[in-house]
């Protein structure tokens, strides 16, 4: 039980990576408001699966992309949990096209889901963090913001800029006590990575050491790390979870 009593905001916590982080906050003593975009059924059997006495697990509809859903949010996890200690920014989409395909709405709406949606997260949470003196908020970015990828310039200007806004924060919020990192993941099966064919598949395992794709239960675990005491004199760093892809 590393997060006894401790309250989080976890963004995009229906499915894949998001549900394993809410799972392992939560199997930590983690209280948790998660919010979802579309998937009610989901939220509803998450709420059900996760919630005993003394942890709670609430779903909240918010579309992350926007601020004052953000504001709502995190208003909604004060009153019901009393606070909130730890912010993990997971949601995220892909819209996968070369640049020459690439319309400004993809553009668009992968940058407004991606990042603005870690900027309003962060700042709806900031007085309440800053009052408190303590916190800990983990950003969900990808190893593709590193080293970039052909046919997702939108998601990678997306996934670099969660890497900055990470180390400006790290930096401002210090002296609050306030820790900011991020988890860059590689390959890991998602809904997200379904799309791939085997080919595609194949060809992304060559290039990892550990030879398999990723599971979201080992992102989660990093983000633990990093929500825990155990990481209190970490704050500013990108945390690769990858198999060794990138290094
Ligand atoms: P996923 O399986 O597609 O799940 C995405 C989650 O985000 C869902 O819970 C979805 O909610 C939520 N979401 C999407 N847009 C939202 C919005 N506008 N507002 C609120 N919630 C929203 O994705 P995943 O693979 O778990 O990815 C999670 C994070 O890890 C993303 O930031 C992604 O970029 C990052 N990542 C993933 C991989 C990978 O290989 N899978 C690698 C690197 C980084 P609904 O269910 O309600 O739609």
């Amino acid at each position: 039980m590393k997060l006894l009593n401790k309250r989080a905001i976890v963004t995009g916590g229906t499915r894949g990576i998001g549900r394993a982080i809410v799972s392992e906050l939560a199997n930590n003593g983690c209280s948790v408001v998660f919010t979802y975009f579309s998937s009610e059924d989901s939220a509803k059997n998450l709420e059900k699966e996760l919630s005993t006495e003394t942890v709670k697990v609430l779903g909240f509809k918010a579309d992350a992309s926007s601020f004052s859903a953000a504001e709502e949010t995190v208003k909604y996890a004060l009153d019901k949990l009393g606070g909130v200690d730890i912010l993990v920014n997971n949601a995220g989409i892909t819209k996968d096209t070369l640049l020459l395909r690439m319309s400004e709405s993809d553009f668009d709406s992968v940058i407004n889901s991606n990042l603005k949606s870690v900027f309003n997260y962060t700042k709806a949470i900031l007085k309440p963090m800053l009052g408190q003196r303590f916190g800990k908020i983990i950003n969900i970015s990808s190893v593709v913001g590193i080293i970039g990828n052909a046919g997702q310039a939108n998601y990678v200007a997306s996934k670099a800029g969660v890497i900055g806004f990470t180390k400006s924060n790290a930096k401002e919020l210090s002296s609050r006590n306030i820790n900011v990192n991020a988890v860059a993941p590689g390959f890991i099966e998602t809904d997200m990575t379904d799309k791939l064919n085997e080919q595609q598949k194949e060809a992304i395992l060559a290039n990892v050491p550990l030879k398999r794709l990723g599971k979201p239960e080992d992102v989660a675990k990093a983000v633990l790390f990093l929500s825990s005491a155990d990481s209190d004199y970490i704050t500013g760093q990108v945390l690769t979870v990858d198999g060794g892809m990138v290094m």
